[in-house]
């Protein structure tokens, strides 16, 4: 008998994690390569105590903190489990019959899927050459039914961030009724000066959303907090959409210490951008149409050869994240993490391949 199931759900593809294999050098889901930072394990250890409570509902340390660090008023900022949590929140307080939700292609996986469980209409905006968002492109496509437009900065998974005049463009040309959502989960990785923090730049705009993270660069995946900022309204409504206690007590107290060790967090970040840069230079001397990247990872643009260069790097004990005839993602790591993927792919191009 058939299941009383929506037919959309039965076409959208499962979310992919990246692969996880004992032993292997894990380089397939942009986490940091250092473990927690200090204070964290600690924090950790004194809430466990507490797991037989609920947690705070109303999250209001770890709001506080970070609306005085960001300097946005709290009832403009959400914490959900993750972000992609928050992401699909987003979407469902906009979604329903008739509605579109433009981005950029290739991007995050969990839009299409978040975007089709709220009752969403993907318009999917392909990437230039050079994969970066194609500005105006996005603009074009936004139309009667366009409830927001997503931009990810720096752009899971190819690596550019968008420049302020290109942001700057996209809030003057998309009407105020349309979401401006910008997915800055890489954020605190960026070191290119044109690039905007939109926080800060378009945190006041009725229509401006962003999403944060505290999985990446503050070294709490398994642990899923995410934030996002928003005028009230929208952040109001978000609120009513996550489910109750979705940060949990362990999460909220490792969140507080993480922000209290933001100069470590820093010094890391900072040599994994100078990592990065080193890669990035060195891949492109191989496969020249590696873009610039501003986040904790690169793109090798492989085309038909994606899924091979995967296998053939699994094979070597390095695990990176393939999209099947595009290309692949890979995790900027530790110095000697980073230089076993440049001679995989050094060995890998040389054979022809
Ligand atoms: N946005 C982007 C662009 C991402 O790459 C990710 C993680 N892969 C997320 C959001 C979600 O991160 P999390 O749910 O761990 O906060």
């Amino acid at each position: 008998m058939t299941k009383p199931i929506r037919d959309e759900l039965r076409q959208i593809p499962l979310y992919v994690p990246g692969k996880a294999i004992p032993d292997a050098v894990k380089l397939s889901s942009n986490e940091v390569p250092y473990g927690p930072l200090p204070g964290v394990a600690e924090a950790i250890a004194s809430a466990a105590g507490d797991v037989h409570r609920y947690p705070d509902l109303a999250v209001v340390a770890l709001r506080d903190a970070l609306s005085r660090r960001l300097g946005v008023d709290a009832d403009r900022l959400v914490t959900g489990t993750g972000s992609v949590a928050l992401i699909g929140h987003l979407l469902q307080a906009i979604g329903g019959p008739g509605g579109e939700v433009v981005y950029s292609w290739r991007s995050f996986e969990a839009y299409p899927i978040a975007a089709t469980v709220a009752g969403l209409r993907s318009v999917r905006v392909p990437n230039t050459a050079d994969h970066r968002h194609d500005v105006e492109a996005l603009i074009a496509a936004v139309g009667p039914d366009t409830r927001a437009l997503i931009v990810c900065s720096p752009n899971n998974p190819t690596g550019p961030a968008v420049t302020a005049a290109e942001l700057d463009r996209i809030f003057e040309a998309v009407d105020e009724s349309v979401l401006v959502v910008v997915d800055e989960a890489y954020r605190e990785f960026v070191t290119d000066p044109d690039c905007p923090d939109a926080v800060e730049r378009y945190g006041d705009r009725p229509n401006a959303v962003v999403f944060r993270t505290f999985s990446k660069a503050w070294g709490l995946a398994g642990l899923r907090v995410g934030y996002m900022v928003a005028a009230p309204e929208v952040a109001e409504a978000v609120r009513r959409c996550v489910i109750p206690f979705a940060v949990n007590g362990v999460a909220q107290a490792a969140a507080l210490a993480a922000l209290d060790a933001e100069g470590e967090m820093r010094r890391r970040v900072a040599l994994v951008a100078s990592e990065r840069k080193r890669t990035v230079m060195a891949a492109r001397e191989l496969v020249p149409e590696v873009p610039d990247s501003e986040a904790n990872f690169f793109w090798l643009p492989l085309g038909d050869r994606t899924v091979e260069f995967a296998a053939h790097c699994e094979g070597l004990g390095l695990l990176v994240r393939p999209f099947a005839g595009d290309g692949v993602r890979v995790t900027i790591g530790l110095p000697e993490e980073n230089d076993a993927v440049l001679e995989a792919l050094r060995r890998f191009v040389e054979a022809g391949r």
